[in-house]
This record gives structure tokens, C-alpha cells and sequence, in this order.
């Protein structure tokens, strides 16, 4: 019989680097498309796996000279690449035991809910009565905290005692009944420092307004994010206020011109790596600048011989006339799409959810 800790030596021998278990009972009023039951109504315990982004996947961001690693390496390769197969082969010896198990890691590109939790409009519809309509997602960063391997700090994102924000999370359901591990409940990881949102260059997470919600008897408060100012942003774009300026960053977002803000050095915004990496921004806010105020406060098991700040943060000025003459040449050189699903598609969604007040706001960067 496969025991917790059976799992969680073969999860890290496959290449997790934390591995927490948590029982069914704990997802209690998740909302319907959120809901593992609707993936699986017999699950009985779900394990969740963190896999380390490597603090060196973020120098080259940090130096402004090599972007593409923390989109790759960073994420992509471990959203797509990396994590799938520990998921996978974690799941075959839970299914050699006569049990099913449910590898989950980043499909978000098909769920039935933007990031707000509202339904995508026009996208999929229920195949019976009481049921989530397709696809149901989870939320990883939760499925994560309900296993035991951190807390989800102001910025939303999940923070592990070990590497703080440098976090994905693959998650396996199961009917296999395992013992969970207790909630994470030791020294406070985040200390409302908020650097997160001084530093996020869309201004995406609110310094006053927060999100509450209940799980497992405890209130866990987050700032309300603005996805659609990080959607933004976080691929180094920003909008175009003045009528008479051109944007050509990007296709038009959110029916706004976009051009480059001053936290990209990219005439445009360069093309998706592993589908979905395209994070010029490189977490400046709730990555980076809660990295750098975990590591300062000693409270992150992954210790380094030198600090990750050794330069003040760098900034763009466009209207220098070296980078404007680099920014016109690179004007009529053609736009990559915004993302595998978005481009024509999402844009023309949210011009019709705009008209109906209800804009979806999807990012994959999740
Ligand atoms: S930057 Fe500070 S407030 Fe924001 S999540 Fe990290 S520790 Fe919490
Ligand atoms: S990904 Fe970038 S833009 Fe989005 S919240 Fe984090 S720091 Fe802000």
C-alpha cells in the first residue's frame, strides 16, 4: 500500500523539491469551476509538488541583458517541460496500486474562467445539470497552501519556506486516501512589507484594497490585483495616453495603444517561449522585490553566498534619442501575438465583453 511517505520520497527523487499532501475536505466551498470534486468526485487526497525557479533564472532580468531565461527556464520549461513528468511519474506508481490519480500542472489555456473567477463568455457550457462548465481549473497557488508547503503571501503568489516567490506548483489528485500534513504554520513568511507593490511596474497589486478568503478555518488576505494592468505589464508593455502618440509594442490591449514602458528594453514585445513565456518584467514586484525582502529578513531555507541586489534597478528612457532612433527602426518590423490563444481571438472577446461590461482578463503567466 502507497503511504504519504512513500509519495514524498519518490516525488523528490523524481525532482520536486517540496512535496506536501492535503485530504479532500480541505477544498470544502470552493466555487464550482474550481472544484477538484468536479474533476474527480472520488478524490480523496491531493498532493502538492513546488519546483524551485533558480534564483540565476533571474540575473539576466535583474542585469537588463538577458530576458528570455526566466520566461524559459524560469517557467515555460518548467511549467511545460520539467514539472509534467515528475506529475506523470508520480501518478504511475499511485496507478500501480490499483488507484487513479489526476496529474495536474498549468493547462490554463483551456479553462472556463479568467482569472476573476467569472465564466468566459462564449467559450464552453455545462454537459449536465450541477455541473462546472469545461475546463474546471484550479487554483495551484491554494492547492499548494492546503498542502502544507507555505503561504500565500500579500502579492497572491505563493511563497514556500524554502525559495520564498520562485515557485511552480504541480498538484496530483487522487482517490487514494493518504495522511495529510498539517497547514504551514511556521515562522510568518510574509511581512507586509509591500515591496511587491512598490516595485510592480503596472502597479497591478493594490496597497489598500485586499481580497479575503476562508480556508481551513483560516482568513488569508491578499491585495486586489488589477490582471489587467499586469497583463500589461508584465510583458512590458504600458499604455498609450495621449490620442496623437503611436503604441506599436503590441496589438492594442484592452482596445488601449501599447508601447514599450521604461521596465523593457524591447522595441517590441519579443515572441512566447514554451507557449506561454513572455515575462519581460521578470517579477519585478511580486517576484524579485519579495525575493530580495525575504532574503534580507533570513527567513528562506535556500541560502546564497551573495546577495541578489548588487546594482540599483535599471530603467528605460525611451525618449533618449539613441532609443527612439531604435524604436522607429523597429516600428514597421511585424508584432508577435500577445499569446498562443489570445492575439485576434481574445481581443475580439474583449471587445465583445467590454460592450457587455464583462471583460475577460486572462494571463498565462500564472
Ligand atoms: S513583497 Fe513583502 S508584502 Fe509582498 S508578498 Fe513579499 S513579503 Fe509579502
Ligand atoms: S508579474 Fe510583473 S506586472 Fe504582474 S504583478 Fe508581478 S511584478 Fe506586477
Amino acid at each position: 500500500m502507497t503511504t504519504s511517505e512513500m509519495i514524498k520520497q519518490r516525488g523528490l527523487a523524481l525532482g520536486a523539491d517540496a512535496v506536501g499532501i492535503g485530504n479532500i475536505e480541505r477544498w470544502k466551498g470552493a466555487p464550482l469551476q474550481m472544484d477538484p470534486r468536479q474533476i474527480m468526485p472520488e478524490c480523496k487526497s491531493m498532493i502538492g509538488m513546488v519546483f524551485r525557479v533558480m534564483r540565476g533564472s533571474l540575473r539576466g532580468v535583474e542585469e537588463g541583458t538577458f530576458f528570455s531565461n526566466y520566461s524559459s527556464m524560469g517557467y515555460g520549461g518548467i511549467t511545460y517541460l520539467f514539472m509534467p513528468m515528475v506529475v506523470m511519474n508520480l501518478c504511475r506508481m499511485i496507478e500501480d496500486d490499483g488507484y487513479e490519480a489526476v496529474p495536474m500542472g498549468h493547462q490554463s489555456d483551456w479553462r472556463g474562467i479568467d482569472n476573476e473567477g467569472a465564466v468566459r463568455p462564449g467559450y464552453s457550457v455545462p454537459v449536465a445539470p450541477g455541473r462546472a462548465a469545461p475546463d474546471v481549473m484550479l487554483h495551484l497557488r491554494i492547492g499548494a497552501y492546503l498542502c502544507g508547503l507555505g503561504e500565500i503571501g500579500y502579492s497572491k503568489m505563493f511563497l514556500s519556506p524554502q525559495f520564498g516567490p520562485r515557485c511552480r506548483v504541480g498538484l496530483i489528485l487522487t482517490d487514494l486516501e493518504l495522511e495529510p500534513d498539517p497547514i504551514y504554520s511556521g515562522p510568518p513568511l510574509c511581512n507586509r512589507c509591500k515591496a511587491c507593490t512598490v516595485h510592480c511596474p503596472g502597479q497591478a497589486i493594490s496597497r489598500e484594497k485586499t481580497v479575503k478568503v476562508e480556508l481551513e478555518g483560516k482568513t488569508i488576505e491578499w491585495g486586489e490585483l488589477d490582471c489587467k494592468a499586469c497583463d500589461i505589464a508584465f510583458r512590458g508593455g504600458k499604455v498609450v495616453d495621449e490620442p496623437d502618440k503611436k503604441g506599436f509594442y503590441t496589438e492594442a490591449m484592452y482596445g488601449k495603444k501599447i508601447t514599450a514602458s521604461q521596465y523593457s528594453p524591447f522595441v517590441k514585445k519579443p515572441s512566447n517561449l514554451y507557449n506561454t513565456g513572455q515575462a519581460v518584467c521578470g517579477g519585478r514586484g511580486c517576484v524579485r522585490a519579495c525575493m530580495v525582502s525575504m532574503e534580507k529578513r533570513k527567513v528562506l531555507g535556500n541560502k546564497f553566498k551573495k546577495e541578489f541586489r548588487r546594482d540599483p534597478l535599471w530603467t528605460v528612457d525611451w525618449s533618449q534619442p539613441e532609443n527612439s532612433r531604435v524604436a522607429a527602426a523597429g516600428e514597421h518590423i511585424s508584432q508577435v501575438s500577445l499569446s498562443n490563444t489570445s492575439a485576434g481571438n481574445l481581443v475580439k472577446v474583449a471587445a465583445e465583453g467590454e460592450k457587455n461590461g464583462a471583460l475577460p482578463r486572462i494571463k498565462e503567466a500564472d
